[in-house]
């Protein structure tokens, strides 16, 4: 009789239940159902396909798009007892021959395999002669040329449901926004397929924005006072700024390691090797590192500059925390990232219809970063999710008490029409507080009867309010003009008096920067059993040549503190314990418990 999907979960991979709409996901596919899954980074899309895989005849075919993925996943499927293996450039012919051999005798449950080779004719007449049990097509928005890895090889994909009409397809993706997904459902055949899209809620993550003053500073601080010891990841805009920030984190005695698409193959390679194999390393890269890095436990995800897009931020920071632990997404941003962006897209290649959109996007991102309101709320609003204010991200723990500031935002605004609003927000800072250069003097401008009036704030203050004017929609940059600052037809309201206008606190309150609440505190005991068991976790990880997180994952560890299992029933409780981890390590797990408890009445 096959397994119910239920006992495959709690059996095999050793949890105890199913998140959100993963029962029904497995359930639809078990039987038959194609489907298209949208669900964040970190969600649990593996699962989806992976059990009914288990339930049913034949092999999956799991369509993916990096070999580093493939990998981590067949290591985690292997590690948890599961027959699987993937093909690509690097598989050796002898190795090929043994995969086949494998699907031959139907002991193989799970195929990994790059796009292009699953298309070849080779292959799919390799496929009519087996039985299939389904295709899962992960990362299905390298389908659509809106999304932001486009690949080709993807649209030829469609030809799966032609050529197996019986054998049942799952699409996933955790970014897609309306335009791709219905080309995900186009090219794929799946207009008639039910779709699952998951909330984008990551509870988990705490959110965090800063005003940018020195942004690496701000960084090292925020890494040793809060995230002391954590993995993590550091984007940058820049390869120059990825280098330096790296040289930086590591003079201050953190292991820190760069990586951008300017370095070697080799660098990149035994750098993102590190990070996923060794504990504590932080990665400073652009945004070319972390599609397929499916380390679990990266605790923080901190951006030193202000991201292009909402989009950008979310699928970055949701690498962040993945096995549902406490984690941290830090942003550092300054009025400056929002100037070099807004040129960056103006001066790009993008079709100008393109090019709105994108600035668009950028003020979303912008919008973000300014709110006084819930940080979640918003963020979830933009994926199209109505949700109350979370009560922990910085905003919901420290709400910022706004000021009516109508009296000061009619000083900038009227200095922005005072100079024709042909000049660039530091230049009418000078002018708000009186700064008589030589520039100034030229133009005249300290004739103005703006001159002089702001001198009671400093130049970051200013800074603070042109980017709330800014995202409050009263101001704009003109792009063809050195970024002048602009007045828009809402400025209007204000400079007649007839709006008032609320501003966030000048300067944050220090409290804003606090760590978020560690849920679990460890006693003085738990702290000797809980590093006792890490040693026990790289020790076997290094010998058996896996990342520390496919043997257990901290969450796995911290049950075990929690419940010392001393006999092989009590294993079956541990949160990620399936039967092959408690067959492989359960007597090492066991034995440490015995040990510390010993210890323990010993003292
Ligand atoms: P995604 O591919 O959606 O980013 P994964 O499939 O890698 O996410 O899952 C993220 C993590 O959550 C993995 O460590 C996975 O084992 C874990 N996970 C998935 N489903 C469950 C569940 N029902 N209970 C507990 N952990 C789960
Ligand atoms: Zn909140």
């Amino acid at each position: 009789m096959p397994q119910t999907a239920a006992r495959i979960l709690h059996d095999v991979f050793g949890y105890p239940e199913f998140r959100g709409s993963q029962a029904e996901i497995v359930d639809t596919l078990a039987a038959g159902g194609s489907l298209l899954v949208l669900m964040p980074t970190g969600g649990g899309k593996s699962l989806c396909y992976q059990i009914p895989a288990l339930m049913r005849e034949g092999v999956a075919v799991v369509v993916s798009p990096l070999i580093a993925l493939m990998n981590d996943q067949v290591a985690n499927l292997h590690a948890a007892g599961v027959a699987a293996a993937s093909v690509h450039s690097g598989t050796s012919p002898d190795e090929a021959r043994q995969i086949a051999d494998d699907i031959q005798s139907g002991r193989l449950k799970l195929l990994y395999v790059a796009p292009e080779r699953l298309v070849s004719e080779r292959f799919l007449r390799f496929l009519d002669q087996h039985p299939v049990s389904l295709f899962a097509i992960d990362e299905a928005h390298c389908v659509s040329q809106w999304g932001h890895d486009f690949r080709p090889e993807y649209q030829q994909l469609g030809i799966l449901a032609e050529r197996y009409p019986n054998v049942p397809r799952i699409a996933l993706t955790a970014t897609a926004d309306a335009a791709t997904r219905a080309d995900i459902k186009h090219y794929l055949y799946l207009n008639d397929a039910p779709e699952f899209i998951a909330s984008f809620d990551r509870p988990n993550i705490y959110y965090q924005v800063i005003e940018k003053n020195n942004g690496k500073k701000q960084l090292l601080d925020f890494i040793t006072k809060q995230m002391a010891g954590q993995s993590g990841i550091v984007y940058c805009l820049s390869r120059k700024k990825v280098e330096d920030t790296a040289a930086f984190l590591c003079e201050h005695g953190l292991d820190a390691v760069p990586y951008h698409a300017g370095l070697s193959m080799e660098t990149r390679e035994a750098n993102q090797r590190r990070f996923t194999r060794e504990d504590n390393i932080i990665v400073v890269a652009t945004v070319a590192f972390g599609m397929g890095i499916d380390k679990p436990d990266v605790r923080f995800v901190a951006h030193l500059d202000m991201p292009q897009s909402v989009e950008h931020f979310y699928q970055e920071s949701g690498r962040a925390g993945r096995d549902g632990l406490p984690a941290a997404s830090w942003l550092c941003y300054g009025l400056n990232d929002w100037v070099i962006l807004r040129e960056r897209i103006q001066t790009g290649e993008s079709s100008s219809e393109q090019k709105q959109i994108e600035l668009q996007k950028l003020d979303a991102m912008l919008a973000v970063c300014e709110t006084a309101a819930c940080r979640r709320v918003l963020l979830l609003q933009h994926f199209g999710e109505q949700s109350q204010p979370c009560g922990h991200c910085d905003n919901c723990l420290h709400p910022p008490v706004r000021f009516n500031g109508t009296v000061i935002v009619q000083k900038l605004l009227s200095c922005v029409y005072r100079v024709g609003q042909q000049f660039a927000a530091g230049y009418v800072i000078n002018v708000l507080r009186g700064k008589n250069d030589d520039w100034i003097a030229r133009n005249r401008h300290h004739e103005l009867s703006t001159f002089g009036i702001g001198a009671d704030f400093g130049d970051k203050e200013w800074r603070g309010i042109v980017r709330q004017c800014i995202s409050l929609g009263y101001l704009t940059v003109n792009p063809l003009h050195h970024q002048a600052l602009v007045l828009t037809e809402e400025a209007k309201a204000v400079l007649k008096g007839s709006e008032e206008v609320w501003l966030r606190p000048l300067k944050r309150e220090k409290a804003a920067t606090q760590k978020p609440k560690e849920e679990w505190l460890r006693t003085e005991r738990e702290e000797r059993i809980w590093q006792a068991l890490r040693s026990w976790r790289l020790a076997r990880a290094q010998a058996e040549e896996v990342p520390a997180y496919v043997v257990f994952g901290d969450k796995t560890l911290r049950d075990i503190v929690e419940k010392l299992p001393v006999t092989p029933d009590d294993l079956h409780e541990i949160y990620g314990m399936g039967e092959a981890k408690i067959n492989k390590f359960g007597n090492d797990i066991i034995e440490i418990c015995q040990t510390f408890i010993q210890n323990d009445q010993a003292v």
